[in-house]
C-alpha cells in the first residue's frame, strides 16, 4: 500500500477542526502515514479498561489517546499561531520544504 501524504509530522502542534475535540489544540506525539492518521496529545480519549494486575490491583480506567485522522487536523504555523493549509517549496538542491500559506515561513528548517 502506497503511504498516503501527511502535511503534518511528529513535533508540529495542530488544530483539530472536526469531530468531538473541534478547535482544541495538542502536539502530534506520532504520526502514522500509512493509515493516514495521527496521535495528538490530549486529543481523541479513550477510555481503557484494564485488568487488575499485581501492579495495580484496583484494575483501573485510564483516559488514552486514540489515532484519528489527519484531515481532521490542520497545521498551526509556528510564527504566526493561525492554523494553516500547507504549501511546499523546493530549497535549492533540497528537499521540499513545508510554507505556511500566510506568513510565508517556513515550517521545516
Ligand atoms: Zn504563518
Amino acid at each position: 500500500m502506497r503511504a498516503l501524504k501527511l502535511n503534518v509530522r511528529t513535533g508540529d502542534t495542530v488544530i483539530v477542526i472536526s469531530g468531538k475535540d473541534e478547535g482544541k489544540r495538542g502536539k502530534i506525539l506520532k504520526a502514522f502515514p500509512a493509515e493516514g492518521k495521527v496521535l495528538v496529545e490530549g486529543i481523541n480519549l479513550v477510555t481503557k479498561h484494564s485488568r487488575p494486575t499485581r501492579k495495580v490491583p484496583q484494575g483501573g480506567i485510564n483516559k488514552q489517546e486514540a489515532p484519528l485522522p489527519a484531515c481532521k487536523v490542520m497545521l498551526i504555523c509556528p510564527r504566526c499561531h493561525r492554523p494553516t493549509r500547507v504549501g511546499y517549496a523546493i530549497l535549492e538542491g533540497g528537499p521540499k520544504a513545508r510554507v505556511c500559506k500566510h506568513c510565508g515561513e517556513t515550517a521545516d528548517k
